[in-house]
């Protein structure tokens, strides 16, 4: 594979750009090729400029392979990468804007029970242009420019564990929110954790004001360690303290992310138990529906089971929101596009 463009800073892009010989302003104009989604073969510079940089950079890293549109106006994406590897992502439209949900793996070695992106462990990390070009190339699909962007909201949500691949997601989230690039607002962007904690302060010294969502799921370690084998390397009270030390760093509350699943966390004993774990605690619960997965033997419970579940919540003093599921016409969960996909192949 040819190195990527989309890897790269500004400052970066400028030295490389300079050390070609090329004058100054040649790098602002490959910079803003790129930012509104271009492939480097269709950014206007000089020819002989473009032929130099394709000899080691990769036209089209993130190339929009497939788009599957839901009535509701959620959009599912299949990305073919420069190695032939398949990612999903998702463009999920809300009044106060438009949602992409990235990943930051091909695949992921967490092991959780419930999702579909780790069934084949994890192939490989993705890189952080590999993650940028993917909001850059939706952004282009929906006619955005950086001046005008039409994605708005990022969720690190796609596959993958973005704490597992820590460098390059923090300079993604470095690239992603620069000034005068696609410069999306950390303040709208989600970075969700399985919980690995040392990585959680680190990235609380990082002095990036995202928001930060734990998949919580469970009450106790135990009850955990059944669907997320994470719950045994590092326990609940482990990742509540972390969670402190993000909020006394950043000043920023926090979400739990938590999907109801039968039989295995939405009794009364677990919203007692989450409301003796988080009650008066700066954070925020997000409960979802579990999005069934065919290789997986886990049943989600009904709605109106949800929102009881959601009322104990309330009950107790939390503050939750029962999430709408959207885009069930095009496939659920996360992981599941490209699973069927490589199941299709194997098929085949
Ligand atoms: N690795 C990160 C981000 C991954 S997915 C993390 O674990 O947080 C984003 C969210 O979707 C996580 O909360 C994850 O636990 C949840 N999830 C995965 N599969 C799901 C499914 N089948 N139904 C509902 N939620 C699911």
């Amino acid at each position: 594979m040819k190195k990527i463009l989309q890897d790269l800073a500004y400052s970066e892009l400028e030295s490389l750009i300079l050390s070609l010989g090329e004058k100054k302003f040649r790098a602002k104009q490959a910079y803003d090729g790129l930012m509104r989604g271009k492939k480097i073969s269709q950014i206007n510079l000089p020819a002989a400029l473009r032929q130099r940089l394709l000899e080691e950079y990769e036209d089209e890293p993130v190339k929009i392979a497939e788009v599957f549109s839901s009535a509701d106006g959620t959009q599912k994406y299949l990305f073919q990468l420069a190695d032939g590897n398949i990612i999903e992502g998702v463009l999920m439209r809300y009044k106060y804007g438009n949602t992409q949900c990235v990943s930051t793996q091909v695949g992921c070695r967490m092991g959780c029970k419930f999702c579909a992106s780790t069934l084949g462990g994890l192939v490989r990390n993705l890189s952080s242009g590999e993650i940028l070009a993917q909001v850059l190339a939706v952004n282009a699909l929906h006619g955005g420019a950086a001046d005008k962007r039409a994605v708005t909201n990022l969720v690190l949500m796609g596959s993958g564990e973005p704490l597992d691949n820590y460098d390059n997601v923090i300079k993604f989230l470095r690239n992603v929110t620069a000034e005068g690039g696609i410069n999306i607002s950390a303040r709208n962007i989600s970075l969700s954790t399985c919980g690995l904690v040392p990585k959680i302060y680190s990235l609380a010294d990082e002095n990036i004001p995202l928001n930060l969502t734990i998949s919580l799921h469970q009450t106790t370690d135990e009850g955990r360690a059944r669907t997320m084998p994470v719950a045994k390397k590092y326990s609940i009270a482990e990742i509540l303290k972390a969670c402190d030390y993000y909020f006394d760093k950043t000043g920023r509350r926090y979400i739990f992310e938590y999907s109801l699943i039968a039989g295995e966390n939405c009794e009364n004993e677990h919203a007692d138990g989450l409301v003796s774990l988080l009650k008066g605690r700066p954070c925020h619960i997000n409960l979802i529906r579990l999005n069934e997965v065919k290789e997986r033997n886990l049943n989600t419970i009904t709605e109106k089971q949800a929102y009881r579940f959601l009322g104990l919540l309330e009950k107790g003093g939390l503050s939750a929101t029962l999430r709408r599921q959207i885009g069930a016409d095009i496939g659920g969960a996360c992981g599941q596009l490209r699973a069927s996909r490589l199941n299709d192949k194997k098929d085949n």
